[in-house]
């Protein structure tokens, strides 16, 4: 009989079956995906990548290891140079304003990189460049002249995002040159059905050009084996069918050079005027930022990418699975030296109420922006993204659920219990932990299932079930709170003062278990919590293997908020700020109707168009968008019903001049006669127009031809 059968059953299964720790330090290199740098980071980037590879790092850390969390931005690519074209400005202007930016958002949300790089830096382009020349020398390559899409009035090969078009695998009509973000398929420009320039709107010609293309078909087999066999059981399910419906699908060679001015060089013979393709080069930017981060810390960089014991994660989104888990590992195989990633826990996508996160629709929330509302509330959004994680299915983002996981769990459960441990500790004790008696069972079931944390938390980021760990830290909070309400000290402190000084003891420890695991999830939380339990001793396995964590005597701080309510009017500000967003995209997205087909003369002058004033108007009965007008034409004084309720009130269109096509045929619109029509227009906020003279005194009845 396991001794810890007394906790919670669910439990049991993980602690019992847990082998004794082994202690063993092992060496990791984590990556998070290179953030592209052409706008500020929103939301959907730090629940898909940044915030669970900074908890796993953490985690790793806290527990004793070697540890490498490695990212930087990525600065090549067709969208970048779009960008510079677009604002007037080079290239490196619009990265190195977004490195800067995207680089302050990561520190101010507490992602711990070890090395934080960018692309553009020498390090990488030198690495980058030695790394396809290897390749080169190895015959790994393909090299072909082939028809490549180009646009004669830019003077330009059209790759990638320079083109759109058709995607033939899905009809989604706004596929790029190198991918579907609809259905993820990876494409090449000249896959997609009617393409058309991004550049000028033309339709694109082909023209011959000369690059050098990675025989992914040449990996199949590898492929197949390292990962449809090797990583069936310890891969996502997501990832894993990602993978296996393109390699069932077959590989075909990519090229992995682009006709572009901006990148890195092709470093050999024929390569002038061409750069490596982009996705080619990011990942190899893991590899240079590895080096930067060793030549600085005093590291051989190559025990964190060549040594077999060295485990490589890649923490990506889903739209990278191909890039991560067949184009780069076919490269590093093909290199021959590097070691292959270990596990590749991609997420899905984080929606927000309800729409797809959109940077080009500003349906975002930007981390900048986030700050300014919630100053020093990192820590909230931390948790709201992770507590609904994009996992293993795409998620949805909102306000409402922001606000409630903040109020009912942060404030009521986690913060709360630290409150009053804290706030009763300095009433009753003056903030010096007191001397405990004889423990009770509850105290000693309390205590054991305290230790079992570490491992059940461990056991859910070690699996990359982040939600599931930072919900099993708030069981936690939730221990301490039962355990408060229970043993009631605020009650025994009348008249049983042994008891009192026990149970504050114990949850004193119960307050300092959490001080340290919520670390990875809660940093500026678990920082501000050691800091007023004075405490900064106890490591990830000593909340397991200490009986105690604070000792009797010990003096603890004042008390300090960790967490604030969040009120109705903030959440409504956010919400707000969406509405906007939504308005403005419909605007945008009027377009100019094409015109429409000829007519003749004669045609036109079967209209009697004449300008008249709107004597009298009231709203129809029952209706949202009708007004019944009495409307002087010149001729006579007429009913016309008109839709523009929605826009006008009665009082705002009595006296107004209009144009008035007096001869349509009458018709009944909730049983009044509408006799003609009132000429409107609309503006790009959708409000109507009224057509009408432009100066006063023109007479009622005139015609308008
Ligand atoms: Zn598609």
């Amino acid at each position: 009989m396991c001794k810890y059968a007394f906790l919670n059953p669910l439990y049991i299964a993980y602690f019992c079956s847990l082998k004794k720790h082994e202690n063993m330090s092992k060496r990791y290199t984590i990556t998070a995906a290179l953030p592209y740098t052409n706008g500020p980071i929103h939301i959907g980037h730090l629940a898909g990548v940044y915030v669970p590879a900074d908890i796993y790092a953490r985690y790793l850390r806290l527990t004793g290891n070697d540890v490498a969390f490695i990212c930087g931005s990525d600065e090549h690519g067709v969208p970048i140079t779009i960008k510079a074209k677009k604002e007037g400005v080079t290239p490196q202007d619009i990265v190195d304003k977004y490195h800067a930016i995207i680089k302050q958002s990561f520190e101010d949300f507490g992602i711990t990189f070890d090395n934080y790089s960018r692309t553009t830096a020498k390090i990488h382009h030198d690495t980058a460049q030695e790394f396809f020349k290897t390749l080169y020398d190895k015959n790994e390559f393909v090299e072909e002249v082939t028809e490549q899409l180009y646009d004669a009035e830019a003077n330009q090969f059209l790759a990638d995002r320079f083109v759109t078009g058709t995607c033939p695998k899905c009809g989604n009509e706004e596929a790029y040159g190198d991918q579907c973000e609809n259905c993820g398929s990876s494409l090449n420009a000249t896959d997609l059905i009617n393409p058309k320039s991004a550049i000028t709107g033309n339709v694109p010609s082909l023209k011959e050009t000369k690059h050098w293309f990675l025989p992914l078909n040449k990996h199949e087999d590898f492929l197949r084996e390292w990962i449809l066999k090797g990583h069936k059981k310890d891969w996502k399910p997501n990832v894993y069918g990602q993978v296996k419906s393109w390699i069932d699908d077959g590989l075909r060679p990519r090229a992995v050079t682009r006709d572009l001015d901006w990148g890195i060089p092709v470093p050999v013979e024929g390569g002038e005027g061409k750069v490596l393709y982009v996705w080619f080069d990011a990942p190899i930017g893991y590899i240079s930022s590895t080096k930067e981060w060793a030549a600085r810390e005093g590291k051989n960089w190559e025990d964190y990418w060549k040594d077999k014991d060295t485990k490589l994660v890649h923490f990506i989104g889903k739209d990278n699975i191909v890039f991560h888990c067949i184009i780069f590992p076919s490269m590093l195989k093909a290199e021959g030296s590097y070691i292959l990633p270990d596990n590749v826990p991609a997420n899905e996508f984080l929606n927000l109420e309800g729409q797809k996160l959109s940077t080009s629709k500003n349906w975002a929330v930007w981390l900048p922006d986030y700050l300014i509302d919630f100053p020093n509330q990192q820590d909230v959004l931390r948790y709201a993204l992770t507590a609904n994680a994009p996992e293993s299915k795409d998620n949805d983002f909102t306000w409402k659920d922001f606000q409630a996981r903040n109020n009912n769990e942060l404030v009521a459960i986690f913060g709360n219990f630290i409150n009053r441990v804290v706030v009763l500790t300095n009433k009753y004790y003056d903030g010096i932990i007191p001397e405990p008696s004889d423990y009770s069972t509850i105290d000693e079931e309390t205590l054991a299932a305290v230790k079992a944390y570490p491992a059940v938390i461990s056991s859910s980021i070690e699996r990359y079930r982040f939600r599931e760990a930072s919900q099993e830290l708030m069981n936690l909070a939730r221990l301490g709170n039962k355990y408060l309400a229970d043993e009631e000290p605020w009650k025994t402190f009348k008249t049983d003062e042994a008891r009192t000084k026990t149970v504050m003891f114990v949850a004193l420890q119960i307050a300092s278990a959490l001080a340290v695991l919520s670390e990875p999830f809660l940093p500026f939380t678990s920082t501000k919590l050691k800091g007023i339990l004075n405490s900064n001793d106890n490591g990830w396995e000593d909340v397991s293997t200490k009986d105690i964590l604070i000792q009797a005597s010990h003096q603890i701080g004042k008390g300090e908020l960790l967490f604030s309510k969040i009120e109705d009017s903030e959440i409504q500000i956010q919400l707000d700020k969406l509405e906007a967003s939504k308005k403005a995209n419909e605007a945008e997205k009027k377009v100019t109707e094409p015109q429409k087909d000829e007519i003749t003369f004669d045609d036109f002058t079967k209209l009697d168009l004449r300008v008249g004033t709107i004597l009298e108007a009231e709203k129809m009965p029952k209706t949202k968008k009708l007004l019944v007008l009495k409307v002087d034409t010149g001729i006579d004084t007429r009913t016309i019903v008109s839709g523009i309720a929605e826009s006008f009130s009665p009082e705002d269109v009595i006296g107004k001049r209009v144009t008035v096509l007096v001869n349509l045929a009458p018709r009944a619109l909730r049983g009044v006669e509408s006799q003609g029509m009132i000429l409107m227009t609309e503006d790009e906020g959708g409000n109507l127009v009224f057509v009408n003279p432009d100066i006063d005194g023109v007479k009622n009845g005139l015609q308008i031809s």
